[in-house]
């Protein structure tokens, strides 16, 4: 038998009513890739923690989230890093 897979992956996280959010996947057994910005994450980091120690995964999605398609090749870089760095304050935490 091979079973069939979905992958959900949920954009702009942590959000205000994350852990509502992530609390009826979870009822479900349910895992998610969370794409979060760098600032959501320092502003919720305590929901971004909650997030890895239930299993879920944190992607990146810039820091602040401009128009990527607007902003200059060096500016995508450091929102890109940004984000990497504000992940890395998360692993961290745990
Ligand atoms: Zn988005």
């Amino acid at each position: 038998m091979n079973p069939k897979r979905a992958y959900l992956t949920i954009d702009d996280g942590p959000a205000a009513n994350f852990r509502e959010k992530m609390g009826v996947l979870d009822e479900r057994d349910i895992w998610a890739l969370w794409f979060c910005t760098g600032a959501a994450i320092e502003r919720q980091m305590d929901d971004a923690v909650h997030a890895i120690r239930k299993g879920h995964a944190l992607g990146n999605h810039s820091f602040d989230h401009p128009r990527f398609s607007e902003v200059s090749l060096s500016e995508a870089r450091r929102q890109i890093e940004e984000t990497v760095r504000s992940r890395k304050d998360v692993a961290c935490a745990l």
